[in-house]
């Protein structure tokens, strides 16, 4: 998916969990949760995150491949046990949520992802940037402003 696509998916998802759960840093775990959305995909240079870190995401693509490790559960599980380990569990669940958000949405893809890093593959139908793409971030871009017209 696009990266702009992930940043709706996660801002929709953020705004449902802060008027869900009452947190101490509302604005702060909003933000936090849509930043983590784009991180995964720093194992691929031409990616929105890629592009602003790059030669590192070209390291970071070489060492682990798109769509690897970074890509798996077992990257917000430990922003999970760290958050936790810190006494910060509410900033370690908000940079989960939203990794896990962006890995949620690209099993929508085509190529989809692999949770388990090498176990097998969960793929969707969606082609990055295609036709279906364009429909499910209008969907969601509707569903957005209902949303928020309905809480705020
Ligand atoms: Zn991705």
């Amino acid at each position: 998916m696009l990266g702009i696509t992930h940043l709706l998916f996660a801002v929709v998802f953020a705004f449902l969990f802060v008027n869900i759960f009452s947190f101490s840093h509302p604005i702060i775990f909003f933000l936090l949760f849509c930043f983590a959305a784009l991180l995964p995909d720093v194992d691929h240079p031409g990616s929105t995150l890629g592009r602003k870190i790059w030669p590192l995401s070209s390291v970071i693509s070489f060492f682990f491949g798109h769509r690897g490790f970074l890509h798996s559960i077992f990257v917000p599980l430990g922003f999970l046990a760290l958050g936790y380990y810190l006494d910060v569990f509410w900033i370690g669940a908000a940079i989960a949520g939203g990794y896990c958000a962006h890995l949620v949405s690209d099993a929508l893809t085509l190529s989809g992802i692999r949770p388990f890093w090498l176990g097998p593959k969960v793929r969707g139908i969606v082609k990055t940037g295609g036709l279906l793409e364009m429909v499910f971030f209008f969907l969601m871009l509707v569903f957005f402003v209902w949303l928020f017209v309905e809480t705020v």
